[in-house]
């Protein structure tokens, strides 16, 4: 019995030898591939600077700090991402606090947003940011939260590391229209990978110097930059606190190689999710739901059961399909039900939708190089498991 995964990157030959052309080259780490893939992600996404990173986790710091985000500040996220989107704020010293989801999207609700931030302007306690996550590469109602952010202050960083090659409305996913930074993670099940990497793009200058000094080190070379006149050849300043955030030419010639498939990526992936819309439609089960004016690019095909249909538990259901060799996943465990965030004070019950949705939620295979015949497998055992 074959293992059928929830994701996996797709490798070609191409991505093979642009990789191995690099360690034949002069340059290892700071040569010509990462300003190419920044490039291309400009190009696909037309925001005015990309930088890349080794992680979308090292992204969502840099761009949480380049948003002078610290102590005494707050950063509201969703409740259903992954840690990392929440943790970005704990590393500046920043409280967290979530905003429950919409049970249609599973994204940050806006309604809710705005009666949050309603009560927080009463209560002196506004968000400096506010990171938008969209999940499964469904991009969030963004007129309407940046509409929000005039009207009360805040910054946006979209989390669209599930969504690059989505669109919504006349807005490509990562054109910063809507956002202040747009982050993207090219980790091996995401759309595009570099192996670990990901990227943080925007259109504002101050922030662009920003996000380029705290990636390495906060050390500059421009000479407009420094505090005196320039040493010689070999000065430079350090004029920040940075990190080495920086991602190699091998992943970097790997993301350049991969962008050139990531409209042949998004097209597959809603071509597997309309199959599986047609063919799972008669179970007891939810689909997703597509808004209007979204492109999706359906990094996940999460499917909720309608449990007071079925006659399995959830867990019963999950590892049924496990163990018939399906790859299911759950993305994911509400982040203020984690340990750690329990003890900054979150409880069962403070975010009834997400909870809700933890309850019923699996994710199930869906990627670039999945077969027919995989997904005929998948739809088989989804149905004989729920039937
Ligand atoms: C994968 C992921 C991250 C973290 O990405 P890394 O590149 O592994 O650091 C952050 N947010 C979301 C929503 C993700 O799916």
């Amino acid at each position: 019995m074959s293992f059928i995964p929830y994701g996996k990157q797709e490798i070609s030959q191409v991505d093979i030898d642009s990789v191995i052309d690099v360690l034949k080259s002069d340059f290892l780490t700071q040569g010509p591939q990462v300003p190419t893939f920044e490039n291309s992600l400009i190009s696909a996404c037309g925001a005015k600077y990309a930088f890349a990173v080794n992680s979308a986790t090292s992204a969502l710091h840099i761009s949480c700090l380049a948003l002078d985000l610290g102590p005494g500040d707050y950063l509201w996220t969703s409740p259903i991402t992954f840690v990392a989107t929440a943790n970005c704020g704990l590393y500046c010293g920043a409280s967290i606090d979530f905003v429950d989801i919409d049970p249609d999207t599973y994204n940050m609700c806006p309604a809710k947003l705005e009666s949050k931030l309603k009560q927080a302007k009463a209560e002196g306690t506004l968000p400096k940011v506010v990171v938008v996550v969209h999940l499964c590469g469904q991009p969030c109602d963004m007129e309407k939260i940046y509409q929000l952010s005039k009207q009360y202050g805040f910054k946006i960083i979209e989390d669209a590391s599930h969504a690059i090659g989505a669109r919504y409305q006349n807005s490509i996913t990562g054109d910063c229209k809507y956002s202040d930074i747009t982050i993207f993670s090219f980790h091996p099940v995401k759309i595009v990978t570099t192996a670990e990497g990901g990227a943080a793009l925007t259109n504002n200058d101050v922030l662009a110097k920003k996000l380029e000094l705290l990636r390495s080190h906060g050390i500059t070379r421009d000479e407009s930059l420094m505090t005196e006149d320039s040493h010689g050849g070999w000065y430079y300043q350090q004029i920040a606190l940075g990190y080495n955030y920086r991602m190699t030419e091998m992943q970097a010639a790997l993301g350049v190689s991969q962008m050139t498939r990531l409209t042949d990526f998004v097209e597959r992936r809603n071509q597997l999710a309309i199959r599986y819309d047609n063919e799972l439609k008669h179970l007891p089960i939810e689909l997703p739901k597509r808004l209007d004016s979204i492109f999706s690019s359906f990094h996940l095909y999460i499917i909720r059961l309608k449990l007071n249909e079925i006659k399995l538990s959830h867990k019963e259901v999950f590892s049924k399909l496990r163990r018939a060799g399906l790859g299911v996943n759950l993305h994911y465990i509400p982040v203020h039900l984690q340990p750690y965030y329990q003890k900054l004070g979150f409880k069962v019950g403070d975010f009834p939708e997400a909870e809700k949705y933890y309850g019923e939620a699996i994710s199930i295979p869906i990627f670039h190089a999945m077969t027919d015949e995989q997904q005929s497998t998948s739809i088989e055992t989804i149905s004989q498991v729920l039937s």
